[in-house]
């Protein structure tokens, strides 16, 4: 069940507005268009993942509303045309997720982000290292309005162990002064071993002077607060950097899809094969690395299309994703496929390859009414003392005498075919 937002807005226009981004992130959108319908809606059934508020509305002209959709329990993010500092406080003293002025378009994409990020952070940790209890209490109560799980430390060797606990965390807030470890040394400590490609950390201050800030940048920090901070220049940072490690995360993936079948491509198998490797060996776990290439590719781009060749390479990736569960499969170009694979007796994954092999061949494959008949062949060479590489190599050999022999088969590297 999709989710649900509530959209309170006595403007027809800008309701639509709302309700289109709404969509367009994929909730269920309910409109209501005065204090009285909201307050019906919510006795009804109050399950929104949150509400975009109007500060005014023909039966609540002054922010009435808010305080009704709070306590509802649901989380609401105020859109206002009045921007004045008395109407700002007052919206601030509630603790709502965000508030944005009816200025301009940039309001409505601001609503977007904001909307998205309120979904996307619930699975970001954020830890809060300050040693005094109330400053801790205030940032951690700002991150829990933006769905942030929250992590607190009052100082810094505390704020490493609950590092090394919880993986899911993204960022660190951290106080400078505090006993036992500072906010500088923490910040020097994490670049040792959490790379800023992963984790963000913002330094915060009370002090005046630029040295702090200068310290904690020069130390491996992302972003730096100085104390006392609004809320809105606190959102600001955050979400600038929760963003940013976002958009770095988008790349790495791309550069390690194949973008046609969506497997990992050929640096990915590299890095990641590597590693497996090197444990398989330790732990004296048998494997195999098989290659598999597509008999007549060229014949199916020549006589269906280049479009129909595509859909082939996507069909053999949703085969090989069907018939190896675990272990490691890739595109390494072309219409060539890797697959590593661990922890099973010879006999076993050789018949795991060919299962693989003959459900591609008895399968027709459908494309524009058309029926294709594909089939594969695969080279497998086990256990090798060998670089990935040369592995690679004994593979493809293997896969060059199963083409020599006939096609639709598999062989095995250094089986009296050589
Ligand atoms: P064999 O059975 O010996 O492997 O013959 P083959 O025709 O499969 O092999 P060959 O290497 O001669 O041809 C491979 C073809 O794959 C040539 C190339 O145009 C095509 N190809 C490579 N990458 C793609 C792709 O991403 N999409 C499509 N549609 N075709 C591709
Ligand atoms: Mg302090
Ligand atoms: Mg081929
Ligand atoms: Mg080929």
């Amino acid at each position: 069940m999709p989710e649900r937002l509530l959209v309170v807005e006595d403007s027809k226009p800008i309701a639509k507005v709302i309700s289109q981004i709404g969509k367009a992130l994929n909730f269920d959108v309910v409109v209501a268009s005065s204090l009285a319908e909201t307050e019906k809606i919510l006795q009804g059934d109050s399950q929104f993942f949150a509400a975009t508020i109007d500060y005014a509305l023909p039966d609540a002209m002054d922010g009435e509303a808010i305080e009704c959709v709070l306590s509802h329990g649901v989380p609401g993010i105020v859109i206002t045309g009045k921007m004045d500092e008395t109407t700002r406080q007052k919206i601030l003293s509630q603790p709502v997720i965000d508030y944005i002025p009816k200025e301009n378009s940039q309001a409505f994409l601001y609503l977007k982000r904001v909307l998205h990020w309120q979904r996307a952070n619930q699975g970001s940790g954020v830890l809060v290292v300050d040693d005094s209890v109330a400053a801790r209490s205030h940032i951690v109560e700002l991150l829990k309005r933006r769905n942030f799980t929250t992590y607190v430390a009052d100082n810094g060797v505390k704020a490493l162990e609950i590092l090394k606990q919880y993986p899911n965390i993204k960022m660190v807030i951290t106080d400078l002064e505090m006993p036992e470890m500072d906010g500088i040394t923490l910040t020097n400590e994490i670049r040792k071993h959490y790379h800023r490609d992963n984790l963000s950390v913002i330094g915060i201050s009370g002090a005046t002077s630029g040295v702090h800030s200068a310290r904690f940048i020069k130390n491996g920090a992302d972003d730096f607060l100085r104390k006392p901070f609004c809320p809105e220049e606190f959102y600001c940072r955050i979400t600038q950097n929760i963003e940013s490690l976002n958009n770095i995360e988008q790349i790495k993936r791309a550069a390690n899809t194949d973008y046609l079948t969506e497997l990992p491509n050929r640096r990915a198998f590299f890095h990641d094969a590597n590693i497996n490797i090197e444990k398989y060996r330790a732990n004296h776990v048998p494997f195999a690395l098989a290659m598999l290439d597509v008999d007549h590719f060229k014949r199916v781009n020549d006589q269906y299309g280049h479009e129909a060749g595509d859909h082939v390479l996507k069909a053999i990736a949703l085969f090989l994703r069907k018939h190896i569960k675990s272990g490691i499969i890739a595109r390494l170009g072309g219409e060539e496929f890797a697959i590593l694979l661990a922890g099973i007796d010879k006999d076993q994954i050789l018949t795991k390859l060919d299962d693989l092999r003959a459900d591609i061949s008895i399968t027709p494959l459908s494309y524009n009414d058309q029926q294709l008949n594909i089939n594969v062949s695969i080279g497998v060479c086990f256990n090798s003392t060998e670089e990935l590489t040369q592995q690679i190599n004994q593979a493809d050999n293997a896969l060059y005498y199963a083409k020599e022999n006939g096609r639709n088969q598999l062989a095995v590297s250094g089986e009296d075919n050589e």
